[in-house]
């Protein structure tokens, strides 16, 4: 029998799912259509391509370990200095490192009902503990009831602003109440991976936090978590970042390993960078199909909750079943981990919407 720590022994392996091509010949079905990872369904910006492409030669060669050029290039777009970025293979990667370097000591993490299951995931495999702060009815998150359980062992708040899968997020205003009441000893992540498609909405920047923007807010240890994976559309390469004081950085840093992003991914996220029009294009699209969304839904009479980013959660009594009859007619979606009777379908193109709610008439669900 092979020895390993225990806390080890409780955690459930991350469970992949099968290949949509593969899913496409089991079911033997011509299109499939993937709602399921809150992916950006128009691609990526075309410069990111060629530049792919263009550094394909290259491959042999390791990648920065500094990511000079994207460093320099985020640095100037966020108004933050060089040094108050660390990179990621996906922002997965820092809420990890985040773990391994605040958690192992067996120290708190807290984090609502419903978060990003990532956080848990990572509390555990670290050593650490975690406790989750219960939801209001309507799923919203009351930050004060955050501040009122933090503990002696709480030594990071996990706060996924917008919320997978729920899609809620905190408004400007509580969450500078929330950050001007943290205690110093406690580090606060805000996990901003769907920050551009929210931004319209009054959520607050993170960043500016760290920036230093309001003079009424005190310095707090606040990292901002953010990603190429979601409107940026590099999802596949894996690349994300935290922003943090300098202080905060070079303590995640011990724990980076020295090629965690790869060649490809830091060339694709600087020609991405560049690219804002293709960002604002996707989030413009993203803010006709969530309307779409919200009257079809309206219609069919079926419950679901507003949205800050690119996916919607629904409610569905007969979630489980349901997912399979969508899977059937080639339309993914998710469970929304955490609440039981309800999925998560991602904002597609146009058509995808259209054939999302078609396959949704077939499956004969509606609350009319
Ligand atoms: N945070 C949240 C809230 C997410 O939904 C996701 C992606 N599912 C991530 C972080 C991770 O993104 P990535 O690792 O691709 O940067």
């Amino acid at each position: 029998e092979i020895k390993y720590p225990e806390y080890l022994k409780k955690v459930q392996t991350y469970q992949p799912g099968k290949p949509v091509s593969e899913l496409q010949r089991e079911l033997g079905l011509n299109e499939i259509v993937k709602l399921a990872s809150n992916e950006n369904p128009f691609g990526c910006s075309l410069s990111v391509k060629k530049a792919v492409e263009r550094y394909a030669t290259q491959i042999n060669r390791y990648p920065d370990g500094g990511a000079y050029y994207l460093r320099q290039a985020l640095s100037q777009f966020l108004e933050i200095a060089p040094d108050q970025i660390i990179f990621g293979n996906g922002s997965n990667e820092i809420i990890d490192m985040i773990g391994r370097v605040f958690l192992s000591d067996g120290s708190e993490a807290l984090f609502f009902e419903g978060s990003f299951v990532v956080y848990r995931l990572i509390a555990q495999i670290s050593g650490g503990r975690y406790r989750e702060i219960p939801l209001e009815c309507d799923f919203s998150r009351n930050l004060e009831k955050m501040l009122e359980s933090i503990s002696e062992r709480t030594k990071v708040i996990f706060i996924d602003n917008p919320c997978n899968p729920t899609g809620f997020a905190n408004k400007r205003e509580e969450m500078n109440e929330f950050i001007k009441n943290v205690p110093d000893n406690v580090i606060v992540v805000l996990d901003e991976a769907y920050f551009e498609y929210a931004k319209p909405h009054g959520v607050p920047d993170g960043i500016d936090y760290i920036r230093r923007i309001n003079p009424d807010i005190p310095e707090k240890n606040v990292i901002v978590l953010r990603t190429f994976s979601k409107a940026y559309g590099l999802a596949g390469l894996r690349i994300g970042y935290g922003v943090a004081r300098k202080e905060i950085i070079q303590i995640l840093e011990k724990v980076r390993q020295p090629f965690n992003t790869n060649a490809l991914a830091q060339i694709a996220a600087l020609e991405a960078l560049k690219d804002q029009q293709f960002v604002q294009f996707s989030v413009e699209e993203n803010e006709k199909g969530k309307q779409f969304f919200y009257e079809e839904f309206e219609r069919r009479n079926i419950r679901f909750v507003p949205t800050f980013a690119n996916f919607i959660m629904f409610h569905a009594h007969t979630a489980e079943e349901l997912y399979q009859k969508l899977l059937h007619q080639g339309v993914i979606v998710r469970p929304a981990f955490g609440f039981r009777d309800y999925l998560r379908v991602s904002i597609g193109t146009e058509e995808e919407n259209i054939r999302f709610f078609e396959a949704l008439d077939k499956a004969g669900y509606s609350c009319r």
